[in-house]
């Protein structure tokens, strides 16, 4: 059986993972994974993204100022991210809310996110969205201000299921990441359930959020033991999404990467 898979959202510029690239990109092919949406999150990312796309064909990019560095931003980012945006094929993503950190940054959040969507309404470009511990004020404020136009991702989605059809008339795609592969997540178990195939897509978010996997399968260690995520590991995440959907993971396979190459064509 042949199976080609589209990892939603990863971030292979990652210092964690560079020591390791070439063989993890060798285990993602043999794994399946031909295709990965690549984010840069931070403005030093930026310019480490347009050489991955180069150098692992299948690799496509976003380019973004996530929440948790809006406060430190330069004072030139915005323009850094209109020229990366320009020299490249490529979408906007992460940014987003962050709930999670300090009532002081929110302003500082808002701001950055704005003027990211407004940046890719300009161009007609798909976002790709962080919210954490936020949802309510992402919905109120970008029922405002406008959504992305042309589309967009909520990554590693840990919103409620009440909220998966209000944000789906609101032009949302559903990604979900190795968190949905633990019995105990219900919350995001129950999301994936409520989140309809054609909205839906898979992602490991590595080097973060290493999902569930048997002690049979090796992983990568840091130097403090703590697991690092790769995207071969995507495949854990689609043998639970096709376990709560109830279907093959062939056809869960096949919808994801379609879903994936409607938003990012
Ligand atoms: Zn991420």
């Amino acid at each position: 059986m042949t199976m080609n898979l589209f990892d939603a959202h990863c971030h292979l510029q990652d210092e964690r993972l560079t020591p390791y690239l070439d063989a993890a990109m060798e285990r993602a092919a043999k794994a399946g994974v031909t295709d990965l949406m690549c984010c840069g999150s931070r403005e030093k990312d930026w310019p480490l993204l347009p050489g991955l796309a180069q150098r692992f064909p299948g690799v496509q990019l976003s380019f973004g100022l996530h929440p948790w560095y809006a406060g430190s931003r330069s004072e030139g980012w915005l323009d850094a991210l209109k020229a990366c945006l320009e020299d490249t094929p490529s979408s906007v993503g992460e940014i987003g809310l962050d709930h999670a950190l300090d009532k002081t940054t929110f302003t500082d959040q808002e701001t950055v996110l704005l003027a990211q969507i407004h940046l890719a309404n300009e161009r007609h470009l798909p976002v790709t969205f962080h919210c954490r511990r936020a949802w309510g004020r992402l919905v109120e404020l970008l029922d405002e201000t406008g959504w992305p136009a042309r589309r967009f991702v909520l990554h590693s989605y840990s919103g409620s299921v009440d909220l998966v059809q209000p944000l789906i008339r609101r032009g949302a795609f559903f990604s979900f990441s190795g968190a949905i592969t633990f019995e105990q997540n219900r919350k995001g178990r129950d999301a994936v359930a409520a989140v309809p195939l054609d909205y839906l897509l898979i992602e490991t978010d590595a080097p973060d959020l290493p999902p569930f996997l048997p002690p049979s399968v090796g992983r990568l260690l840091d130097s403090a033991g703590k697991a690092i995520n790769e995207p071969a590991h995507l495949t854990a995440v689609l043998t639970a999404v096709a376990k709560i959907k109830g279907i093959p993971e062939l056809e869960l396979a096949k919808t994801t990467v379609s879903n994936a190459q409607s938003l990012w064509p």
